[in-house]
């Protein structure tokens, strides 16, 4: 096949301790999925259907570097997610085998133009500009573990705590969310999945540092520039 012009490169994250990288396919988010983000959110904390929507591929930010504050917002918030990248995909996967398809684990920031998607609900309108715009989704390099269930995640901006949570709290665990996911969408390995923030999302100005942690998975670095 002769390609019209140079395809764009594949994105890909790191991989802990190894020299391969992991391919990234698509990238599949999970929203208002602990309580208390729920409940700061106007939301119902009670369990609903589980939603999703992506960011792109190339929207990754990796190996710790600078996050450029995007254009046409003034309040652009960091949400620290469990990010799960799938070795295994399928449609229809049963619950009792979605643990199967996890291959890796890593830290990611969903970063947000939350003034545009505030207006996105307003108006019923689809999420990509509050969400998948270039440059919002920093993420660790991937550990190659089974997902955890419970340990902290936190998320510091200049050194001071801002979020605060246990996977334990994530009103739709992993092995749901890649079943159901499954339902809709055909997975394939290479997937990730952003597993939804805990509670104390808030805005970052040009000069922060972030650094965020989940226990037994990594920490996630980035400025914002
Ligand atoms: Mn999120």
């Amino acid at each position: 096949m002769n390609f019209a012009f140079r395809p764009r490169a594949q994105p890909y994250l790191p991989i802990a301790g190894s020299s391969s990288v992991f391919p990234v396919h698509r990238i599949y988010c999970v929203g208002r999925n602990y309580a208390a983000h729920a409940i700061e959110m106007g939301g119902d904390p009670n369990r609903e259907e589980p939603f999703f929507f992506a960011k792109n591929p190339d929207n990754l930010i990796i190996n710790g570097a600078d996050f450029p504050y995007p254009s046409r917002s003034d309040d652009v918030h960091h949400e620290i997610e469990l990010v799960v990248g799938l070795t295994r995909g399928g449609r229809d996967i049963p619950l009792k085998n979605a643990h199967e398809c996890v291959g890796f684990c890593g830290v990611g920031l969903d970063m947000t133009r939350r003034d545009l998607q505030a207006e996105c609900k307003k108006h019923g309108r689809p999420w990509e500009i509050a969400k998948a715009f270039d440059h919002s989704a920093p993420c660790s390099e991937l550990r190659a573990i089974p997902h955890p269930s419970a340990g902290a995640i936190w998320l510091d901006v200049n050194g001071e705590r801002r979020q605060t949570g246990d996977l334990n709290q994530m009103i739709w665990k992993v092995p749901e969310i890649v079943a159901y996911l499954s339902g809709l969408f055909e997975l394939f390995p290479g997937d990730l999945i952003m597993t939804g923030t805990p509670s104390g999302v808030g805005p970052v100005k040009r000069g922060d540092g972030l650094h965020g942690h989940i226990d037994g998975v990594g920490d996630v670095r980035t400025k914002v520039v």
